[in-house]
């Protein structure tokens, strides 16, 4: 769910991320064969769903859907999130459903037993929901982290999705993968090719993040024929179009990093 900055948020977030890629832990190495590309969409709204998978499947590939239950079916300026009823959908269409928190939080500002709570409940709201769905990846509301759970998040996911815009490459930690936003204006969102002509020279791994997929999007979504337009030149440029765990099992990351 966006939500404008304050600029007290944005400095706390910028310290974060700095700690956060000097703090130890185990990393994982993403030399992929071929480069990946993956297409993710956060909170969701229903167009992600009508409009968005229905892109991806076009082209043959799958995308993962980081949901947070507590938006199941409410309305905010310019969209609708799916409702419960359509999370199974995503699912049963062969997408990978993600964990975003059950209630959307900036996650820093809650303490470890709320946030953990938090996080049981959004499972509990999938074991409903789509039944069999494991919630094995996961990306943090604003892609705002939290310093000292670590621990925590590697036991319960084989990855969190921070947003530092850079292609994963190398030596990577799982606790806070990179990844690219898809967002207005159009003619900006088009320019994105060139995050793809660069996964596509030098094999790595760039996942691309969005909300909803119309003609009129939301400051923070993308319009259809462009995310069309993104998902062919990742293909045509021979990048693999996978969802965020095939391409951890495509590069061998074991199921849990702790
Ligand atoms: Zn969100």
């Amino acid at each position: 769910m966006p939500e404008l900055h304050s600029s007290l948020d944005a400095l706390a977030r910028k310290v974060t991320h700095r700690l956060i890629w000097h703090s130890p832990g185990p990393r994982i190495d993403v030399r992929p064969a071929r480069p990946i590309v993956t297409f993710t969409f956060d909170d969701v709204p229903d167009t992600a769903l009508t409009a968005g998978a229905t892109i991806l499947e076009r082209h043959g590939v799958r995308g993962t859907f980081y949901i947070a239950g507590g938006l199941a079916g409410t309305t905010e300026p310019g969209r609708r999130l799916i409702g419960a009823d359509q999370v199974g959908e995503l699912a049963d269409r062969g997408h990978e459903l993600g964990c975003h928190t059950f209630s959307h939080p900036w996650v820093r500002r809650l303490d470890k037993p709320t946030l953990f709570a938090d996080l049981d409940r959004n499972a509990a709201f999938h074991a409903e929901h789509a039944p069999g769905v494991t919630l094995k990846n996961f990306a943090y509301p604003y892609n705002a982290p939290k310093l000292g759970i670590r621990g925590e998040m590697m036991a319960r996911y084989r990855t969190c999705r921070g947003g530092v815009p850079a292609i994963n490459r190398g030596k990577t930690d799982p606790a806070f993968l990179r990844s690219i936003e898809i967002r207005p204006p159009d003619a900006y969102a088009r320019t994105l090719t060139r995050w793809i002509d660069d996964v596509a020279a030098e094999p790595g791994w760039l996942i691309f993040f969005t909300h909803d997929i119309s003609d009129t999007p939301t400051p923070f979504g993308c319009m259809p024929d462009t995310l069309d337009m993104l998902v062919g030149h990742a293909l045509e440029k021979g990048c693999e179009v996978l969802t965020l765990d095939a391409a951890l099992d495509r590069m061998a990351v074991p199921e849990r990093n702790r």
